[in-house]
């Protein structure tokens, strides 16, 4: 038997110590559930997945998002209508008799949870609950503060944020829960630091805490940040801060440093009070480290749960092959021996289901034999849309060298976005102007879980246009990789680690401008994807097996999560200190 110091590291070892409380805005929990909108709610679900898949000691907290985000309608001309979501939480979740106040513009809000169990392939359950602030008791206006993810003005925003952080951390100490490592999935949840700020400090008289009470606060806290551009990052006005907050808080908060241009700034507020904090791929950690130089930031590239996205073909044939995919991911590095004809196969039953579901839905019937594009996200003006669309006669003449060509779109534009949304119109404009019989584009309404899986599995090559350096990480190309679908993409986020040229796709390269990189775009259809996917079927599946083989194995969340564990969660200084002292934190009075 080892001595006790040097006992390997395991992930028993620490229910009884404790659990891992993940704070998310959104979380993708089921297909049937609309509490997500796009990349990050994926990524939170795909996350949790992870967790319990790998018996990960975890609970998450979110906003139970009664309403939704929104159904989404083009009409012909890609006019874009939003539907709400209700939803019956008693259709998925049991509700839990805790219950919790927070103080929202000096008025006292009753907070309760759902209890999700999310249950991973062996068993072991990480509970997510969602808040809700619908109780009779609170006003009418209060009750509808867990209703609409991203919905109304910046001032429901920082209400909800308010029930989102400062709610989760009571009701996690209601539910009876011991945290040893409260994790904030983005700046939403930065709130949650002065909750426990307050209660570390007990009944103290109001003003500066001292820099030990900081001090403990940050030992328990964890950050991971997702914005790139400073407009980005979630910010109050000094005026909303004091309205909604209080004065008192407010001005704590400013002598802690976590305003920045006057403005309440919550990554500063989260990076204040966290002892670790990551951005989501080595290029975002760069990026993020020039905006905040003052804090350390380290870098966990981003990945998606395999089991989730890989279509049920590929899951079959990787079974067959590589059976010990399903408890690690690192053996579908074995991939790149499946057999060509195989792969080809299920990529074709993919194909085939997706190009089902546009003639189901738009009467557009796509032919399976001809070279395939998909392009799908949230239809925000720096992921630029409309650049393989570009120049529309070049296009035309690739088409018919390709012996045809076929584009599907899909994304959400929010409903207060109109550049995005004037982005989908002209999407839609183009692809009546420019489908023929060589050439046919087709946005499709409502993306969503279920599309994006069809969508990232059944298309032969996945694009992705961002302006740099704004895509911080970016998930779809990686579940179009564990497809085998190798992407074409501008060099940002996840791409410049994932890029291998010829064997996981092809780099769209830097330019100058809009025109410069949908000239290298083109560029590379016409000279590497069109006469590859000619050529022979070998070598594309040759292509295929090097795109799942090399970035299956690593843009997943089965190595993601393994790295939140041990570089953020349990690094191993902190195993040992927790053997020796046990932290005096969660015994003060809330
Ligand atoms: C994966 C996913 C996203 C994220 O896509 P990006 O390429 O990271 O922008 C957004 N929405 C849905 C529905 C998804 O499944």
């Amino acid at each position: 038997m080892l001595p006790t110091s040097l006992k390997p590291f395991s992930y028993e070892s620490f229910p009884q110590a404790g659990v891992v409380a993940y704070f998310s805005m959104e979380i993708a929990i089921d297909p049937a559930m609309p509490t997500y909108s796009g990349g990050l709610g994926v990524l939170a679900g795909d996350t949790l997945r992870s967790a319990a898949d790998l018996g990960v000691p975890l609970v998450a907290f979110t906003l139970l998002h009664r309403k939704g985000y929104f159904q989404q309608h083009l009409d012909a001309d890609g006019v874009q209508r939003e539907d709400v979501q209700p939803w019956e939480p008693a259709d998925f979740c049991a509700e839990e008799a805790a219950r919790v106040t927070v103080s929202v513009e000096g008025r006292t809000v009753n907070v309760r949870a759902w209890r999700y169990d999310l249950v991973g392939r062996w068993g072991h359950v990480v509970p997510i609950y969602l808040l809700d602030t619908d109780l009779e008791g609170n006003s009418g206006w209060d009750r509808g503060l867990t209703d609409h993810l991203y919905g109304g003005d910046s001032n429901y925003r920082l209400e909800q944020e308010i029930v989102l952080g400062m709610g989760g951390v009571r009701m996690a100490k209601a539910l009876g829960l011991v945290v040893n490592v409260f994790h904030m999935n983005e700046g939403h949840a930065a709130l949650l630091t002065l909750a426990l700020l307050e209660r570390q400090l007990g009944g103290a008289p109001a003003g500066p805490p001292g820099e030990s009470d900081v001090e403990l606060v940050r030992q328990r806290c964890v950050f991971t940040t997702h914005t790139p551009v400073p407009a980005g990052h979630d910010r109050f006005s000094t005026e909303q801060a004091v309205r909604i907050l209080g004065s008192e808080r407010t001005a704590r908060l400013e002598k802690l440093g976590c305003f920045r241009e006057g403005m309440l700034n919550m990554t500063l507020l989260a990076l204040r009070f966290s002892r670790f904090a990551n951005a989501v791929a080595m290029k975002h950690a760069k990026v993020s480290r020039e905006m905040f130089p003052q804090y350390p930031i380290d870098s966990i590239t981003n990945g998606v749960h395999a089991p989730t996205w890989i279509s049920d073909p590929v899951q079959q044939m990787l079974d067959k092959h590589i059976p010990a995919w399903r408890r690690d991911n690192l053996y579908l590095r074995n991939a790149i021996d499946l057999p060509f004809d195989e792969m080809l196969t299920a990529h074709a039953r993919a194909k085939e289901a997706l190009l089902a579901e546009v003639a189901s839905r738009t009467g557009m019937v796509l032919n399976p034999r001809v070279l395939t594009l998909g392009f799908a996200r949230r239809a925000a003006t720096y992921k630029r849309a409309g650049l393989l669309l570009a120049d529309p006669a070049r296009l035309a003449r690739i088409a018919s060298a390709a012996g045809g060509l076929q584009i599907v779109y899909a994304g959400k534009a929010h409903p207060q976005d109109e550049p995005g949304k004037a982005l989908i119109r002209s999407v839609v404009a183009k692809a009546g102007q420019l489908s023929n019989d060589m050439l046919r584009v087709v946005y499709l309404e409502d993306y969503n879980w279920n599309l994006g899986a069809l969508l990232t599995s059944g298309v032969d090559v996945w694009v992705n246009t961002p302006r740099r350096p704004y895509e911080a990480s970016g998930t779809s190309g990686m579940k179009a990789a564990l497809n085998g679908v190798p992407s074409l993409s501008i060099l940002d986020g996840w791409w410049i680690e994932g890029w291998m040229e010829g064997l996981t796709g092809w780099a769209i390269e830097d330019g100058a401008d809009d025109a410069a990189e949908a000239n290298s775009l083109y560029t590379k259809l016409e000279s590497a994807v069109v006469p590859l996917f000619l050529d022979s079927p070998g070598k594309w599946a040759h292509l295929m097996r090097t795109t799942l083989a090399y970035n299956g194995s690593y843009f997943n969340t089965n190595r993601m999560v393994k790295q939140y564990s041990r570089n953020a969660y349990y690094p191993l200084k902190l195993v040992e200190q927790a053997r020796v002292e046990e932290p005096a934190f969660d015994h003060q009075s809330a």
